[in-house]
């Protein structure tokens, strides 16, 4: 895995900012900024997806397309790094378990790690793999949008298991109304979508012909 951190550089915070990143966008890189510093993090360390367990393959872009986009977003920022843990990994789906196990044995128990992703796909967490041990490991942080209702998630959650709100916390993110997906389709419809992320990914998207013709 290639992850610039110094060996014996004691961190006490980690962000772990899990997400497709099917373009990574500026809402994604606003959302790991603000909690970086709510949170008093370290670093925010990148982990795209390898094989999403949610989605299906052929759908998702090539993960090398995925993680470069996302190093190329990251580049400017000396508290951001990005890791091909996912990517990497020989076989199987990407399980946020696994990546958090990575983690926390490269860090040691004494750092504190936060998962940082959407508020929708934290809203599913009942059904991810060991879910309860991930609670266990690390604090959850769900970015939404201004005017998300949380009570969706709090009762989506709360309702079957209200002591893992403990391990969530919300976080409103201004700049939430940009999505992968509204990047995909003005793409893919000729629109342009200067200051929704960032030139450098910009330039890789018509460069590589992402998103074009995409169907369905
Ligand atoms: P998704 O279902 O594509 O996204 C759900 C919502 O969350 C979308 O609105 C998405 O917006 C937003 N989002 C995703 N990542 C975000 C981030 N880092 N910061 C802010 N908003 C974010 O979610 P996904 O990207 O595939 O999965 C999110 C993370 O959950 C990944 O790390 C994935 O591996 C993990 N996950 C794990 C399991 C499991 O272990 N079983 C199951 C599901 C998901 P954009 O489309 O604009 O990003």
């Amino acid at each position: 895995m290639t992850l610039q951190l110094p060996k014996g550089d004691k961190k006490n915070a980690i962000g772990i900012m899990g997400g497709t990143f099917d373009p990574i966008h500026l809402g994604h890189l606003v959302t790991a900024e603000e909690v970086r510093i709510q949170f008093n993090l370290d670093k925010v360390i990148f982990v795209p997806t390898g094989r999403p367990p949610h989605k299906e393959e052929e759908k998702v872009t090539d993960p090398e397309h995925r993680y470069l986009m996302t190093v190329l977003a990251t580049i400017n920022n000396p508290s951001f790094a990005v890791s091909r843990v996912e990517i990497d990994r020989e076989e199987g789906k990407s399980y946020t378990i696994d990546t958090i196990r990575f983690f926390s044995n490269y860090f040691g128990s004494k750092t504190k790690l936060y998962f940082i992703t959407g508020a929708d796909a934290i809203m599913e967490i009942i059904t991810w793999k060991d879910y309860k041990e991930l609670l266990s490991i690390c604090h959850f942080i769900a970015a939404t949008r201004p005017g998300y209702s949380l009570h969706k998630l709090k009762e989506t959650i709360g309702e079957s298991c209200p002591e893992i709100m403990q391990n969530i916390s919300i976080v409103q993110i201004p700049g939430m109304q940009i999505s992968s997906t509204m990047i995909r389709q003005r793409v893919s419809a000729g629109k342009p979508i200067k200051y929704l992320t960032t030139d450098a990914v910009t330039q890789y998207i018509y460069k590589n012909k992402l998103y074009h013709n995409l169907s369905g």
